[in-house]
């Protein structure tokens, strides 16, 4: 008797010590492909500059290699700009990323999250749950609030619970398990929408991270989150930068911002404001996905902002009714380069070299941001071609 129980605890104790050993050359190898991210990244584009409260804003120019493709000469033929926020409408904040009890790591009640989401004034809410959809009956939804039906998908490697999450959206059920682009495709085919969440994540023993290698292989998703209760903001917001400039305006990828709610006080971390049509009623799943499919609205941690294009200006200012005073807007070309930077609100006339423009918005009081989706910068065919 003696003898089996020795041998099991040594089984035991071997079995413990190969488990470590496993985690600890995941962690290592995960580690690796970062640090040759970071260096690969190094140089390509610096997050843009920040002010520290209350500072004087600083215009430095972060160092940026040339943005891909060619680089275009000054404007000789008609330029054309395209703005994302066309068009009439107003604004309505929603919420792409919350967990309930049905996820292990959430600790509030699914109805209970929708109710404290409609109470701040949210016109729609994604429950992403892990690995699940989770649904309410249509009488627990609160009034003026659109559930949009969602989940975390585990995009698992090397073995459960490790890997990447993506948040699928407008989805009825969760994912089959298949490789990365498979993970997409299946959810373009169910009619949803992918979001890469909190890309540099280090958790799951390091396994959390989309690096750019992946995510520039990988097609058919439109959002990817660069802030939340989870993200490296600053690396995130490089990162997503740096795939635009090399997807290009035929391949999409509008910037998200959520909360990754799992309890009470995670609530107004980040959250999108869509530009919607209609007034008054709350926006149809119908009009949240188009404008989600089409950029109709931008990330925020805070700051209300109206980013605009008006012939070939790029706009930006603190939203009606919003103050101004202590607000930065920083706007940035493809290359990385900021070309202006504007106290209380501005405009920044385009060239024609830009690739696109992008406009973060900064309150340098709290140090809460605001990003625009890009406008994308081109010339106009020319008649004779
Ligand atoms: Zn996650
Ligand atoms: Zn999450």
């Amino acid at each position: 008797m003696a003898g089996w129980m020795q041998i099991l605890v040594s089984a035991a104790a071997g079995l413990f010590v190969l488990a470590v050993l496993l985690a600890a050359a995941t962690a290592w190898v995960q580690e690796r492909r970062y640090r040759r991210d970071r260096q690969q990244n190094a140089g390509w584009i610096a997050p843009a500059p920040r002010s520290a409260p209350g500072a004087p804003d600083s215009v430095a120019t972060p160092a940026g290699a040339p943005p891909a493709g060619n680089p275009v000469r000054r404007a000789r033929r008609p330029l054309v700009a395209v703005n994302p926020y066309e068009g009439e409408g107003h604004y309505v904040p929603v919420q792409l990323h919350a967990h309930t009890t049905r996820s292990r790591d959430g600790a509030v009640e699914p109805e209970a999250v929708a109710a404290q989401y409609a109470a701040a004034g949210f016109a729609a809410l994604a429950l992403t749950d892990h690995d699940q959809v989770t649904l309410l009956p249509p009488g627990q939804v609160p009034a003026g609030l659109t559930l949009i039906p969602g989940e975390e998908d585990t995009v698992i490697e090397p073995v459960w619970p490790l890997g990447r999450h993506m948040v699928r959206l407008f989805v009825a059920a969760p994912n089959r398990p298949a490789s990365p682009q498979g993970r997409i495709d299946q959810t373009c085919t169910a009619g949803g929408l992918a979001c890469m969440a909190h890309p540099h994540w280090p958790g799951g023993l390091g396994s959390g991270r989309w690096l750019y290698p992946e995510l520039s292989a990988l097609r058919g998703y439109h959002l990817m989150e660069i802030h939340s209760r989870f993200s490296i903001t600053d690396e995130d917001v490089a990162l997503w930068h740096r795939l635009l400039a090399t997807r290009g305006p035929e391949n999409p990828l509008w910037c998200v911002a959520s909360d990754d709610f799992h309890r009470p006080d995670h609530l107004g971390w980040g959250w999108i404001m869509v530009k919607t049509g209609a007034s008054g009623q709350p926006p149809s799943l119908e009009v949240l996905k188009r404008a989600l499919r089409s950029g109709a609205f931008y990330a925020t941690s805070g700051p209300l902002v109206r980013f605009g294009l008006e012939g070939l200006r790029v706009e930006a200012e603190a939203a009606a009714g919003q103050a101004s005073r202590g607000m930065v807007f920083r706007f940035l070309d493809a290359a990385g380069q900021v070309r202006k930077s504007a106290h209380g609100g501005g405009a920044l006339e385009l060239e024609g070299d830009e690739g696109f423009v992008r406009v973060e918005a900064e309150d340098t009081r709290t140090g809460r941001r605001a990003w625009s989706q890009p406008f994308w910068v081109r010339m106009a065919r020319s008649r004779h071609a």
